[in-house]
């Protein structure tokens, strides 16, 4: 059987850009991937097609009670990135510290901000990040500017950011990870002609996701071979226990094994728990790498929840993924705790409002379009602390199990406060006070695309599942590159610290 220098466990943030970072090394690489790559299909723009979970996975968990729900998940080549929003922030400098919040510490890191900073730097450059420096008080330093301006706003969301800003708010444009057509003298076009970006897969290719990006790129050296439809069912070790040897992957009703001299776990933080927990073995009788008992705990997945602000004014945006407003991530006049971050998200379809609005729906003649047309959609994120009884479970058929209660929920209702007296100051401003409406509603368990925190880094192999490098502390070359390793996850999307790390840790790797 040809063994391979390195297999990789999924293809996401963190998946993907280590196979980029690694391709040129000569290494013979072997990407294992459980889903197919994204159909370019005309559903990929429909709306209800999309809702109604075409892309989604079919697969059901349970919650501690045992009660079937829906993850929202995305298997395939690009993992969660193929229909993410791109929106690419760096955790806060104070992110890598304790920091106290209104449910209790959120912990320190082993390395600090200026540690991740050149990754950064670089995880923005592969990811075309569009942004603008120096308007958002609450970034960290960074050595050098976005590698592309900001996309300009278009007006309503102009006129939006203008008055926020007269109430002494700093909206500033959401970073975003996007490869804008470039014309023929090589110039990149200020404009965007997608309209559905967000929770949307891009048949054209214009999002810079873990596929197009990392897959596609390191698929250009002949050392690296990308098998899709094998989902890992287990990691096998040597009789030592020490190193891991091989893996064992579902393709086709049938069980194949693949060795490696090193073996990279990549499958998001949820599935790379289950398939750690799911590797026990005599030696690891509580699952690969978990002598601490912390494998699977500390599952976070951020307060995250959507507020729909409907106004008497118009909003014709088609591509709102425009304003981020950081000025409640540290705090704020009456919470001395951090509150999180609020950003724009992509416009909802009239087609999925009706829920949304609910009985306000055809009164006074309006209706769903009328909705759609007026109302500015946001997604609000407070930060979740790490709780050990928060944590992925398995049962005897591998199937997997969250228990996960929400905490922190105090800086979730503050945050949401903010945005509406914010968006209520907007219209008092514009001279349409009191017509402000609000709608929309928090995530629940099945809202996990913001998860993180099950094999949490740290320097003690007592309380921690990864060293500081992100190898295993019980094995030699077992190695999770993904969000599985946040300590604690701030209140900014993950995927940029995730590609920040895979680029990290693929230059351990590397030689
Ligand atoms: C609609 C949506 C919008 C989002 N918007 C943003 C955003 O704007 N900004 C942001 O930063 N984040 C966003 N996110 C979150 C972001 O997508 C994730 O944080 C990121 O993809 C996590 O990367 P990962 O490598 O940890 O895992 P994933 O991207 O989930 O990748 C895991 C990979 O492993 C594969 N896999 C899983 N189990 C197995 C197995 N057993 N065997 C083989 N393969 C396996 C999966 O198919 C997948 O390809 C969004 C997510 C969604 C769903």
């Amino acid at each position: 059987m040809e063994k391979f220098d390195i297999i990789i466990i999924g293809t996401g943030a963190g998946g993907g850009t280590l196979a980029w970072k690694l391709a040129p090394s000569g290494k013979r690489i072997l990407i294992l991937e459980r889903g197919d790559f994204l159909p370019k299909e005309k559903e990929n723009w429909e709306p209800l097609a999309v809702a109604q979970g075409r892309y989604k996975t079919p697969e059901m968990w349970r919650d501690a009670a045992g009660k079937e729900f829906s993850p929202y998940q995305h298997y395939w080549v690009g993992g969660n990135t193929k229909l993410y929003g791109g929106a690419l922030l760096r955790l806060r400098e104070s992110d890598f510290e304790a920091v106290e919040h209104w449910d209790g510490i959120s912990p320190e890191w082993p390395l600090k901000y200026r540690d991740f900073a050149p990754w950064y730097d670089q995880a923005e450059a592969l990811y075309a990040v569009h942004g603008a420096r120096g308007i958002d008080p609450t970034e960290p330093p960074a050595s050098n500017g976005y590698p592309y301006p900001a996309l300009p706003y278009e007006p309503r969301m102009a006129e939006v950011s203008a008055a926020l800003k007269k109430q002494g708010l700093n909206p500033a444009p959401i970073p975003l990870a996007i490869r804008l057509p470039q014309d023929h003298n090589g110039r990149q076009s200020d404009r965007l002609h997608i309209e559905l970006y967000d929770g949307y897969p891009d048949p054209t290719g214009a999002k810079a996701d873990s596929h197009v990006v990392g897959i596609q790129g390191a698929l250009q050296y002949p050392n690296v071979t990308l098998l899709r439809s094998r989902k890992a069912l287990k990691i096998n070790t040597d009789t030592s226990g020490r190193r891991a040897v091989s893996v064992t992957v579902a393709h086709e009703g049938m069980a194949e094994t693949y060795q490696a001299d090193t073996i990279v776990v990549s499958c998001g933080a949820i599935n790379s728990a289950a398939l750690l927990l799911r590797s026990a073995n005599e030696k690891h009788p509580n699952g690969l790498a978990n002598s601490s008992g912390q494998l699977g705990r500390n599952l976070m997945i951020h307060n995250n929840g959507i507020v729909l602000a409907y106004s008497a004014k118009a909003n014709p945006s088609t591509f709102q993924k425009a304003i981020l407003i950081p000025d409640f991530y540290h705090g704020a006049d009456d919470s001395p705790y951090p509150l999180g971050a609020i950003q724009n998200m992509g416009k909802a379809d009239p087609l999925l409002l009706a829920d949304a609005v609910g009985d306000d729906l055809g009164k006074d003649g309006k209706d769903a379009a009328h909705f759609a047309n007026h109302i500015i959609d946001f997604f609000i994120t407070a930060e979740d602390l790490p709780r050990a009884e928060n944590r992925v479970l398995t049962d005897a058929e591998g199937n997997i199990q969250l228990h996960y209660t929400p905490n922190n929920l105090e800086a979730y209702r503050r945050l949401r406060e903010k945005l509406i007296r914010a968006m209520d100051s907007v219209a008092e401003i514009e001279g349409v006070g009191g017509s402000t409406r609000y709608y929309g509603f928090k995530l629940g368990i099945g809202g996990v695309s913001h998860q993180n925190g099950t094999c949490r880094f740290g320097d003690d192999p007592a309380t921690s599942v990864l060293d500081r490098n992100c190898k295993a502390h019980d094995l030699d070359n077992l190695y999770v590159v993904d969000t599985s390793f946040f300590p604690s996850s701030g209140a900014v999307n993950p995927s940029l610290t995730a590609m920040a790390n895979a680029l990290r840790v693929g230059t351990l790797l590397y030689n």
